[in-house]
């Protein structure tokens, strides 16, 4: 059994491509990996690298650039929200809305896996929180039904190929977001991240500017803000916020509040590893002190998920009902 990372539970020896997935040392896809390593005190060398750069006053500062960035001419919006409904994002919402008074526009990709409950709820909450929120449909079943398929002698669902789709649906939200900032004539984004952008050699980022093609072709960039995370707001203040703002769990299954399939795609996805999929993000979460030390919830989110009888019956009801299968 190999050891852990004491911080952010990484293991010890293996590889990390691109910043938020774990590989093989030798996979060619990935063309930046770095081996995890555990230094004397038991600690990796990504929470290493943290502890050293971390300063609460570069996040500050970098708030405070964002905040000053000028809005555009004739546009009405200071910033977007990408907005899931679930509770990271409402999060964002509301400290973008209340605490920093921003006259923000939140938007939510549905890709039809989103249930009628949340998009119901984020409608109550963005009534409440007096912000406007644009619904843009653009489902990703097809991506579901060309991955996954139901075996009629079990009625269990498995995966031809492995494939996590929040990669897809993340290409979508960002495509649609896109649109929605020329449209609006936009330049900041806002969303519920609780960790870092980027963390080098010297510094961690949590405002990164993107570069994107405008519908007229124009060359344009947004900023992207992790506003949960360069605010510090960790677990424990996120329960305070939704309580005030009546943000109420409707418990799907899995770990995402406000989606499907991610836990069940994941579970599909994984039978045959010893890791959840998303440890690297998990362990990053961890390292910006989203989680408290030795926290339950942080050590049960690390656990594979195991998928129940139930979990296939809810999907297959799901695609029966939309007389998609
Ligand atoms: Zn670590």
């Amino acid at each position: 059994m190999s050891s852990c990372c004491k911080v952010c539970s990484l293991p010890d020896g293996v590889y990390i491509g691109n910043s938020i997935f774990l590989c093989d040392p030798d996979d060619k896809s990935f063309p930046f990996k770095e081996k995890v390593y555990l230094n004397e005190d038991g600690v990796c060398n990504f929470c290493e690298r943290y502890q050293q750069n971390f300063k609460q006053s570069d996040l500050d500062k970098q708030l405070k650039a964002f905040l000053n960035l000028k809005r555009l001419p004739g546009s009405d919006y200071d910033a977007l929200v990408a907005y899931s409904g679930g509770k990271d994002s409402s999060i964002a919402l509301y400290l973008a809305k209340r605490v920093l008074n921003l006259n923000v526009i939140a938007y939510t990709l549905d890709n039809g896996f989103i249930p009628d409950e949340v998009l119901k709820r984020s409608k109550s909450i963005c009534d409440f929180l007096e912000v406007p929120l644009v619904v843009v449909k653009d489902d990703i079943y097809n991506n579901f039904l060309e991955n996954y398929e139901l075996d009629s002698t079990s009625n269990k669902w498995f995966a031809k190929k492995k494939k996590d789709l929040c990669s897809d649906c993340s290409n979508k939200i960002f495509s649609n977001l896109r649109s929605l900032l020329d449209k609006y004539k936009i330049q900041r984004v806002i969303t519920g991240l609780n960790t870092y952008h980027d963390l080098s050699e010297f510094s961690v980022r949590s405002v990164k500017k993107y570069w994107y093609q405008s519908i007229d072709s124009s060359k344009s960039f947004y900023w992207h803000i992790a506003l949960p995370y360069t605010m510090q707001i960790n677990m424990e203040m996120q329960n305070d916020i939704l309580q005030k703002i009546n943000w109420s769990d409707i418990n799907l299954k899995g770990y995402t509040s406000n989606c499907l399939i991610p836990g069940f795609t994941e579970g599909l996805c994984q039978t045959k590893s010893k890791y959840n999929l998303d440890i690297v993000y998990l362990a990053k979460e961890k390292r910006s002190g989203y989680f408290k030390n030795n926290d339950e919830s942080f050590l049960q989110l690390l656990k594979p998920k195991i998928m129940t009888d139930t979990d296939h019956e809810t999907i297959t009801s799901f695609f029966m009902e939309k007389g998609l299968i």
